[in-house]
């Protein structure tokens, strides 16, 4: 049987690596849904299309054809998963992402993947909004100064040029965008196991997610 482990938490708490490491090691799928409102995002901009409720962005919506391959996004065709990971995106989805029919249009691509099997799902809503039954949920958090800090670095490795005072600025804006939104808030869904991976290092919260996850497969309260 299929299950889902949901992983919700703010920007630069490490979601991604750790639920693409953890869904690697049970040897499940990985879902990163952020990777989907980038995309919905990007492509709704540059088509000029305001990001407020009207026909027009009912209209676009539904000529937009998401597919996920292999880990990469692909909108109507087009692999844009380097496109979407810029400051601008960021920022974008956080705007695109609030509109209800933007949520609605998302909802049943998320909740359909799980036909495909078990996976781990990485987003803001997941374990409150999109899979609420899911039998494992985390929420993972770090202080902003740490998320900020670690966003980067990432930067950096990808040879951008990075002023910290500024993400700590963006990533502080985020939060408050994502988490004060009427519509599905990040919030910690009940029942998730709260992780501060503040002072942890990768490894460590991998461990720690695996040994719940294999726990819950021991006693049955997850089935796959
Ligand atoms: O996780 P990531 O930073 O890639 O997500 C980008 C943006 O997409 C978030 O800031 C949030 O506004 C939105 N998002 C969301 N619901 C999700 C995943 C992402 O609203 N499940």
């Amino acid at each position: 049987m299929a299950y889902v482990i949901t992983i919700d938490g703010p920007a630069g708490a490490g979601k991604s690596s750790i639920a693409k490491r953890l869904a690697q090691l049970l040897g499940i799928h990985y879902l990163d849904t952020g990777a989907i409102y980038r995309a919905i995002a990007l492509i709704l901009a540059e088509a000029e299309v305001r990001p407020e409720e009207s026909e027009f962005l009912e209209e676009a919506l539904s000529d937009i054809r998401i597919e996920l391959r292999d880990g990469a996004v692909l909108v109507n065709g087009f692999d844009v998963s380097r496109e979407i990971r810029t400051p601008r995106v960021d920022e974008l989805a956080s705007t695109y992402s609030a509109l209800p029919s933007v949520r609605r249009a998302l909802l049943g691509l998320q909740q359909d993947q799980e036909q495909y099997g078990s996976l781990v799902v990485e987003g803001r809503d997941e374990g409150s909004v999109v899979f609420p039954r899911a039998p494992l949920k985390f929420f993972l958090t770090a202080s902003p100064e740490e998320r900020a800090r670690r966003r980067c670095l990432e930067r950096e490795r990808r040879g951008e040029s990075v002023c910290y005072d500024e993400v700590l600025a963006a990533i502080k804006e985020r939060d408050h965008y994502d988490s004060s939104r009427a519509l599905a808030p990040l919030v910690q869904p009940e029942g998730a196991v709260l992780v501060d991976t503040s002072k942890m290092s990768e490894e460590e919260v991998v461990e720690l997610l695996l040994s719940r996850v294999r726990g819950a497969l021991s006693r049955g309260e997850v089935t796959a």
